[in-house]
């Protein structure tokens, strides 16, 4: 029902019946462009079984357009107000699908429990803690296995890097170790209200099929990080405070058949994976 979509009038409505005046701190930026909605809707490929969680579903002009094409959507919102509000506008302009949201008034850095398992996220996310949620909700749901996000355009890069590219970082090897990451479109500053400042990014992923091993996730993490945290060191340096010392990073870069002078941008998600494995089997 294509006449449903929100534009900028029915989203300013919305804002003025709940007396809701958009934050920057929430990373408050509403879609008034029916158009975007119809993209982002066609790239996230939703198959008609499935639940959708929506993170910060904000007025709700992405969720109708979710409800639309999914069996469920699951509404994760932290700004009491807007989630207040939300059932409500359903109610109002797709009355048949209200009994098919779920909203939960929760911050999504830390959300552990949701009321049905989501086989997929579309979501415009908040942009200051984009990575963040986007990391939490793969390894909190594992029923996750494919998804659609909107972030800041330079995240979207980030997110789906390859090794040896200036952007690659911690973002980019955390999300290669859940998923398949690619950038899917970009998306200009007028769609919004109100306008941010910067481009947006849309990303896809599809997670793996099966973990690419059997290595213990948070030694992995800490690995990228250390890697990360001084990316202008040997990856020997960079790890001698993850590994206890600079004597044991070695150690465990040769056992993984790495060069301990090469720096961690040029490492894929494979290599942190065999470092980490290596100092499983190093104990100091
Ligand atoms: N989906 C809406 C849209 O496209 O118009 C709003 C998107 S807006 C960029 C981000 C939304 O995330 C806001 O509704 C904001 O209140 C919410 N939000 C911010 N931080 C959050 C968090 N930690 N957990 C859940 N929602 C959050």
């Amino acid at each position: 029902n294509e006449t449903a979509l929100l534009g900028a009038a029915e989203i300013r409505d919305l804002a003025d019946r709940a007396g809701i005046r958009p934050t920057k701190t929430l990373g408050q930026n509403f879609v008034i462009d029916p158009n975007t909605i119809r993209r982002i809707i066609a790239t996230a490929e939703i198959g008609p079984g499935e639940t959708v969680l929506e993170v910060g579903p904000g007025l709700g002009s992405l969720t109708l357009g979710i409800l639309d094409v999914a069996e469920r959507v699951v509404a994760v919102e932290i700004d009491p107000p807007l989630a207040a509000q939300l059932p409500d506008t359903v109610a109002r302009y797709r009355p048949e699908s209200a009994n098919r949201l779920d909203v939960v008034l929760a911050d999504a850095l830390k959300v552990r429990e949701l009321p049905v398992a989501p086989d997929a996220v579309v979501a415009n996310l908040p942009y200051n803690v984009a990575v963040p949620v986007l990391l939490n909700l793969l390894d909190r749901f594992p029923s996750i296995r494919h998804g659609l996000v909107m972030v800041q355009d330079e995240v979207a890069d980030r997110l789906a890097a390859q090794p040896g590219s200036k952007i690659y970082g911690v973002p980019s090897v955390k999300a290669a170790w859940y998923a398949d990451v690619r950038k899917a479109g970009i998306i200009g500053t007028n769609v919004f209200w109100p306008a941010p400042k910067i481009r947006s990014g849309l990303v896809s992923f599809a997670r793996r099929a099966e973990p690419l091993a059997d290595v213990d996730r948070t030694t992995l993490f800490a690995a990228i990080d250390a890697a990360f945290a001084q990316r202008r060191k040997t990856l020997r340096a960079a790890l001698a405070g993850w590994a206890g010392s600079s004597e044991r990073s070695g150690k465990i870069l040769e056992a993984a058949g790495i060069d301990p002078g090469l720096r961690g941008e040029k490492l894929g998600i494979e290599e942190f994976i065999r470092i980490a494995q290596a100092a499983d089997i190093h104990p100091d």
